[in-house]
């Protein structure tokens, strides 16, 4: 693997500098392990450089077929995630590689689930392409941060009663889908447009799925998640803005700000992915593990703050 790798990144630093590689696609030399490593969900993105990730996503173009299929010009595709690339900003988490996680992720689905023997390859291109592109040009700030600073910090005078509406919304829209999901997974059925358009259902999988991953894999991002609303909530601070009290580096440790989130929305999803993909149960079972540590955790620290201040705080319970 590491011959590999070295291989890679040589090829990858002539990507970087794209201009002069014009028959890159073509060419790509990423060995057949790392190709078929590519395709599992236990990939593992820290052990890859922004160079060698432009490369590793070409492979996923070319190894959909989608290169032939849509006659897509190898430059053109290198050029365009060269220019995704330079919009995703450096921040802690919302960043290239997370562009990546979340593309490959994707990528690591169609071929887990055989979506390629249900979908047309357009669709494929698209929950492909989309995932590349979601969260392109993020800030670091979320929805609440932008609107607060703006339009709702003005007329509410920063009283603060809309602090978890956004929050609260888009758990709204997720269990919607999540409920539509369900309503249909009985019947579900490959040939019926409605249904088939449900599984965009994926990309939002892929956007949350890092605890599905390895720990090795997930804990650093956790890290670099609330790094990043950490950043927010001290800015908010500053500003005299109302804090998003998830993001509060006050009030949340790494077991209270996953619990809720991994027993609410990401195990739902996958026990209801597993239903209609069986052979997705590996990565239920892992969220589900996870849930279990997590959970254990959180009772933990608060039988320790309870042993040493005689009270629970509020954000534990
Ligand atoms: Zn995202």
């Amino acid at each position: 693997m590491r011959f590999v790798k070295i291989h890679i990144k040589m090829f990858g630093i002539i990507c970087y500098s794209y201009s002069s590689c014009h028959n890159l696609c073509s060419t790509l030399e990423v060995s057949e392990e790392v190709r078929q490593y590519l395709k599992t969900p236990t990939f593992d993105n820290w052990q890859w450089e922004d160079a060698e990730i432009m490369v590793l996503l070409q492979v996923m173009y070319t190894d959909l077929d989608f290169i032939p299929t849509f006659n897509i010009e190898p430059e053109v595709l290198q050029q365009f995630l060269f220019e995704i690339y330079r919009r995703y900003n450096n921040i802690p988490f919302h960043n290239f590689k997370h562009c990546f996680c979340v593309t490959q992720m994707m990528y690591g689905l169609i071929w887990l689930t055989d979506l390629r023997s249900k979908m047309d390859s357009i669709d494929l291109l698209i929950m492909l392409t989309s995932a590349v592109c979601h969260d392109l040009d993020h800030t670091g700030y979320n929805n609440a941060y932008q609107v607060h600073k703006t339009e709702l910090a003005l007329r509410y005078n920063d009283i603060s009663p809309l602090e978890n509406h956004h929050c609260a919304v888009a758990f709204e829209i997720l269990e919607r889908v999540l409920n539509k999901f369900k309503s249909i997974l009985p019947v579900f059925d490959f040939t019926n447009k409605d249904h088939r358009d449900l599984m965009t259902i994926l990309i939002k999988v892929s956007d949350i799925s890092n605890e599905a991953r390895p720990m090795e894999v997930a804990e650093p991002w956790l890290d670099c998640l609330l790094q990043e609303f950490f950043n927010q909530s001290d800015v908010e601070k500053l500003e005299g803005l109302p804090v998003t009290p998830f993001m509060d580096r006050d009030k949340v440790t790494k077991p209270s700000s996953q619990t809720g989130f991994i027993r609410f929305v990401l195990l739902p999803l996958f026990i209801e992915l597993a239903n209609l993909f069986p052979c997705l149960e590996v990565l239920k079972s892992k969220v589900w593990r996870k849930c279990t540590v997590c959970t254990s955790l959180k009772a933990s620290l608060q039988n320790l703050m309870k042993t040493f201040t005689g009270r629970c705080p509020k954000h534990l319970k």
